[in-house]
């Protein structure tokens, strides 16, 4: 199936081929005959999965660019204000649509002015509220989106919105999205949708098979080396850490800045002007490695992320499909990296049924195996180094007082430091350990009555992590435990 197959006009068309979208996702197919039909609708897709094209290219193939606001988008935040703005503006452009960005925080002139030469508004809930009551602006719409309804229920709109609906005109198409349906969305849909078709993606096509999803086991006290040994052994172009507390956050950007990595924090009350430039040089590359909380990245859509990091393990399932979802978009792949405490592998197991998909468990790489893996990169890298006349010349210099080998060993010297493997040494689980961790959480699950046996039953593991586990590992790093003894004795 193609976009050619939808009944859309062809200036919309074409910018659907500009944008370069090959295929319609799983919701486009679904959402966009059924937009252009006319109906309200409500739909249920997880982020990442295209719900921006499925609501915006039906609705303004149907618009007259007359110069009247036809379009009214309500988002959550000011960052998918300005993205879903972004992703209109492209789609409508061709086809004499603009669009006004509407938020709080700035000056209201400007976005009246912009709000008055727009077909398709997009906004924030209270800085819309406020332009309304106000009696700044008059709109009277054909479409009316709320676009990741479930968030602004969380953020505590609810109220702002039932308000905004009270000056929309009655006769209007209503599309409301929203990644889960709770109780408070289907009654809110009630309230202003008018006879919906329902869309609801389900959960295998709506996690991206394209993300490759593994978990590592490891002691809390590790997690801060294991993180940094992941980083170097993966290699991320750009990823994003998620944690649970800013506190973390603030920690861990100190901890990896230090190790030599372009790190930033994102934060939830980070000054707005701060926020778009940290978020514009992580575009960019000069971050790689954003360390985020889960309300500081809402929203977030920076493409080509490579990885994403879990710091903790997420709460609930659906925190943790977002967060992976910033990885793997627009068609990419991206690799999804959970650490998890040996306690918490029953989440993961929760999240893996929640969630539709496996979680690889693979074990932390020792400082020789990245080590391994960087210099098969690096060999190839040399391999494809095209020779400058600059360099020839450079090393005719060198040979004045070296001899070429020499000249070759400081040369690769060199460049091993600047790759050099960072931090210390993990100890992590090993598999085998992790397994049986596995296989005797789902067991305490199955046996919630017989606690005290659980629980004697995990002491007893632990016990046999510092004999026979814990030796195993030392082994793997080179190091024994009997060399430790004798330092003390
Ligand atoms: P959502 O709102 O569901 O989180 P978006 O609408 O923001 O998702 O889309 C996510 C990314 O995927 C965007 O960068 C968008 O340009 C891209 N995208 C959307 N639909 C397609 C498609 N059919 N083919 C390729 N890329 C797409
Ligand atoms: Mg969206």
């Amino acid at each position: 199936m193609t976009f050619q197959d939808f009944n859309l006009k062809p200036t919309i068309l074409a910018a659907v081929e500009e944008a370069g979208f090959k295929e319609p996702s799983p919701v486009q197919k679904e959402a966009i005959p059924l937009v252009l039909e006319g109906h309200d609708m409500i739909a249920q897709a997880q982020t990442g999965t295209g719900k921006t094209a499925a609501f915006g290219l039906p609705m303004m193939s149907m618009m007259e660019a007359d110069g009247s606001v036809e379009g009214l988008v309500i988002v959550p935040t000011r960052e998918l204000a300005m993205q879903v703005s972004d992703e209109l503006y492209r789609f409508g452009k061709l086809s004499g649509l603009k669009t006004a960005t509407v938020y709080g925080g700035t000056a209201y002139g400007k976005q009246i002015e912009r709000i008055k030469q727009a077909s398709i508004v997009v906004a924030t809930p209270g800085r819309l509220q406020d332009l309304l009551m106000s009696g700044k602006i008059k709109l009277n719409p054909k479409f009316v989106v709320l676009d990741e309804a479930d968030e602004m229920l969380d953020m505590g709109f609810l109220d702002e919105i039932k308000n905004i609906f009270t000056f929309l005109p009655k006769e209007r198409q209503t599309l409301m999205f929203s990644a889960t349906m709770p109780k408070a969305i289907r009654k809110l849909a009630e309230e202003i949708l008018n006879d919906p078709k329902t869309v609801s993606i389900t959960k295998s096509e709506s996690t991206n098979s394209k993300i490759t999803q593994y978990y590592y086991v490891v002691q809390d006290r590790e997690r801060d080396d294991a993180l940094v040994r992941l980083i170097d052994y993966k290699n991320p172009d750009k990823c994003i850490i998620f944690c649970r507390m800013k506190k973390e956050v603030d920690r861990l950007v100190a901890h990896l800045t230090a190790q030599g990595f372009k790190v930033s924090g994102l934060h939830g009350d980070m000054e707005q002007k701060q926020r778009e430039v940290t978020i514009r040089a992580f575009k960019q590359g000069g971050i790689d490695i954003f360390v985020a909380t889960d309300v500081a990245a809402r929203g977030l859509d920076v493409n080509d992320v490579t990885h994403v990091f879990n710091y903790h393990i997420p709460f609930d399932s659906e925190s943790y499909v977002h967060r992976i979802g910033r990885t793997g978009r627009g068609g990419k792949s991206g690799e999804a990296i959970t650490l998890v405490s040996p306690n918490e592998l029953r989440t993961i197991k929760r999240i893996e049924k929640d969630v539709g998909a496996k979680l690889i468990t693979q074990v932390i790489p020792t400082r020789i195996e990245v080590q391994n893996s960087r210099q098969d990169e690096l060999i190839e890298k040399i391999a494809n180094t095209q020779i400058t006349d600059k360099a020839i010349e450079l090393v005719k210099t060198l040979q004045h007082d070296l001899d070429i080998v020499t000249i070759a060993h400081l040369l690769a010297s060199m460049i091993q430091n600047e790759n050099a493997v960072k931090g210390k040494d993990v100890i992590g689980l090993g598999l085998e350990e992790v397994e049986l961790l596995i296989e005797r959480a789902m067991q305490n699950r199955g046996n919630d009555r017989g606690r005290g046996r659980g629980h004697g039953g995990y002491r007893g593991n632990n016990r046999r992590r510092n004999s026979h586990g814990g030796g195993n590992r030392h082994n793997r790093n080179g190091r024994s435990s009997r060399n430790g003894g004798g330092n003390r004795g």
